[in-house]
């Protein structure tokens, strides 16, 4: 599903440029749950956002599907990133004017599926996330954790391949944190690939791989015995 052979990443526009990853490889293949952790600023963001094509890398190979993405043109780039990827971030990042509903179909922006199709789409990831009855609530009105679970249910409407989560429960107390956590294994025993950025041992050790970061480079990587 994905191959990185070699990744470097720096950062340039500021004064001094910051060397963010130095020669990452990996293979991540479908069904895969993947954390990512080390400590602050060794790159695990970067290298999220590289895999997401939110940010190309400076230099490198990176095969998405068997298919080069620093040859894709943005136009593409952006159908294939709202269509097969989905993500989750730390700050939930909805829209604030716009409710639950509005929000998650947001993640079918480039299908072209007639209305009924939509609703059905948007209705189920409502319920999978337990959020069916708030489809009309505002984000504010919600909870942190009801606030996530909604942004995982606008990852996951399209139904997409894989999901990317930086640091999903960062920003929530132990219980929705695991509530958290539980969707995003629910949709990986599914079979949606899944990589994670995350502090929480307790989570990385639910993977089925680890990945340790360290100054721009793997650090240690190791699979989980099952
Ligand atoms: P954290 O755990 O704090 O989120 P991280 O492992 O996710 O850290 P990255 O955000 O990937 O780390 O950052 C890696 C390096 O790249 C850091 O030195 C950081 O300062 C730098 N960096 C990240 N984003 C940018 C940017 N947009 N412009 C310049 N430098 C950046
Ligand atoms: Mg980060």
């Amino acid at each position: 599903l994905i191959s990185l052979s070699d990744i470097h990443h720096t950062y340039s526009g500021t004064a001094q440029a910051v060397p963010a990853l130095r020669g990452v490889s990996i293979d991540i293949d479908p069904g895969e749950f993947v954390a990512i952790i080390g400590p602050s600023g060794s790159g695990k963001s970067t290298l999220l956002n590289i895999i997401g094509t939110l940010e190309k890398p400076s230099q490198g190979r990176y095969l998405f599907d068997n298919r080069d993405v620093t040859t894709i043109p943005e136009r593409d780039l952006a159908r294939l990133r709202a269509t097969r990827i989905g993500f989750v971030f730390q700050n939930f990042n909805l829209i604030d004017h716009l409710t639950v509903y509005q929000n998650i179909e947001l993640g079918l922006r480039y299908r072209r599926d007639h209305l009924r199709g939509r609703r059905e789409l948007v209705m189920e990831a409502m319920d999978r996330v337990g959020m069916g009855h708030r489809a009309d609530h505002l984000p504010r009105q919600l909870s942190g954790g009801q606030q996530q679970r909604c942004a995982i249910a606008r990852a996951i409407v399209g139904q997409p391949a894989i999901v990317l989560a930086d640091e999903p429960t960062g920003n929530l107390d132990s219980r929705n944190a695991a509530q958290t956590l539980g969707i995003l294994k629910e949709l990986n025993d599914k079979g949606t690939t899944l990589i994670i950025v995350t502090h929480a041992l307790s989570q990385a050790d639910q993977a089925s791989r680890t990945i340790e970061m360290h100054d721009g480079r793997i650090h240690l990587s190791s699979r989980r015995l099952s």
